[in-house]
């Protein structure tokens, strides 16, 4: 099997060459991409040996052309937003794993989608702006699109591999949640919660947008939409639980009652690896659950008091159309102005609901709607960040 890993440095990316190097000695790894760790990704180069290399700006790619230098190494190195889909439809690959962050990860999801290349998914942000046009487009070009996102691989282990939730008699999903690290936190007390705070998350180490996006419940909200779009299951069909030991990943209620839930410890190799070689089941070394060892098993209705973004995610996805890109995009921004300490934690949720105050609502008929819609966003922050 051959790979692409876009946005390898990050997160899910380092994982997912964990992966390949421990458990599929079959896979070659024909594309790696980076931002700004220039160093790890020179490694990950010398290592893997890719095809071709991405970086964003020359100024990287000299970087990068220094550390690789005397290696050996016959990588192309590309650079620029048309590599960077060079990248995603690069002829011998099959599978594009697709680990970006945020809104820069849609353009390669389509490209590589209309390559033909099966995508494994954890840019969730590609589904949620876009979510029908990319469900159209796999199934014209006969493409999978497999989630990396561990609630969704567990989804699709409790359907047995099978990416729709219509004929195989399910009722309703139980999307589990965390609850972040402000799960118990009064109300008072998160309003003053720094980025520091929120970026210390209780079971997960992730890239920081995600790990805000999970302490505001944003990251459920696009994980309902998510679900929505890859299982073709309405939001009525899917309930959100809270639970905090983060053992039972997610779970699916069929039209007999009976309920399948997938367990296992919180390790993000584990769905990436499903992601990669599933249905089939691969053999690791990666630690074990102990049920005996485990804590107790709980569960709690979400707070959308506490946690407006979750209502206002609701919201979008009950609404449709280029609503959830709108959002998307608005978040993103303000999850950067949080980290940077610009604004406060529930100053995230109020752009949002501001945004949508102000937006007028159209439908998504190609992608220059999604577009659009992404360039009135950034006009309004840019308004409102200056304001
Ligand atoms: P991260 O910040 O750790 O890594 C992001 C990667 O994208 C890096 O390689 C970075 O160099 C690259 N990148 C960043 N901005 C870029 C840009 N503008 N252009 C090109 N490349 C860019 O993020 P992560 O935590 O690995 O998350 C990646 C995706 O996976 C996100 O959509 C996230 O929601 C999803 N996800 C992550 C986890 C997790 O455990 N980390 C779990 C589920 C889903
Ligand atoms: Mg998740």
């Amino acid at each position: 099997m051959n790979i692409s890993v876009l946005g390898a440095t990050g997160s899910i990316g380092t994982q997912t060459l964990d992966v390949v190097r421990k458990c599929l000695p079959n896979a070659r790894v024909r594309v790696l991409t980076g931002n700004a760790n220039v160093p790890l990704l020179a490694a990950l180069t010398d290592e893997f040996r890719p095809d071709m290399v991405w970086v964003p700006d020359g100024a990287r790619a000299i970087e990068l052309e220094k550390l690789l230098q005397h290696k050996g190494v016959k990588t192309e190195i590309l650079t620029g937003d048309d590599e960077l889909i060079a990248c995603a439809v690069h002829d011998p690959v099959e599978v594009v794993v697709n680990a970006l962050v945020g809104k820069a990860g849609l353009s390669p999801t389509l490209a590589a989608i209309r390559a033909g290349k099966d995508i494994a998914l954890a840019n969730k942000e590609s589904l949620v702006t876009a979510g029908g046009l990319i469900m159209g487009l796999a199934r014209d070009n006969n493409v999978r699109i497999v989630p990396i996102d561990s609630e969704h691989s567990a989804i699709l282990q409790c359907l047995q591999g099978k990416l729709t939730g219509n004929d195989v008699g399910v009722e309703k999903i139980i999307l589990t949640a965390s609850g972040g690290p402000f799960r118990t936190w009064p109300q008072e007390h998160i309003a003053a919660a720094t980025a520091a705070d929120a970026l210390r998350h209780p079971n997960w180490t992730m890239g920081p947008k995600i790990t805000i996006d999970s302490a505001t419940l944003m990251n459920k909200g696009l994980e309902l939409i998510e679900a929505m779009w890859l299982f073709g299951q309405p939001m009525e069909n899917i309930e959100i639980l809270v639970h905090p030991q983060s053992i039972i990943h997610s779970m699916v209620q069929f039209i007999d009652g009976a309920i399948m839930a997938q367990m296992g410890t919180p390790d993000m190799r584990l769905p990436i690896l499903y992601a990669l070689a599933g249905p089939d089941r691969v053999s690791n070394n990666y630690p074990r659950l102990d049920f005996l060892t485990t804590k107790d098993l709980t569960f709690e209705a979400p707070d959308m008091k506490r946690f407006p973004c979750l209502a206002l995610a609701k919201h979008a996805a009950d609404v449709g159309g280029t609503l959830p890109a709108v959002m998307n995009a608005v978040n993103e921004w303000a999850v950067g102005r949080y980290l940077n300490n610009k604004i406060d934690f529930y100053g995230i949720s109020a752009l949002i609901a501001e945004a949508f105050d102000s937006y007028t609502v159209k439908e998504v008929n190609d992608i220059a709607d999604i577009h659009e819609a992404e360039a009135w966003a950034m006009e309004f922050v840019n308004l409102m960040g200056t304001a």
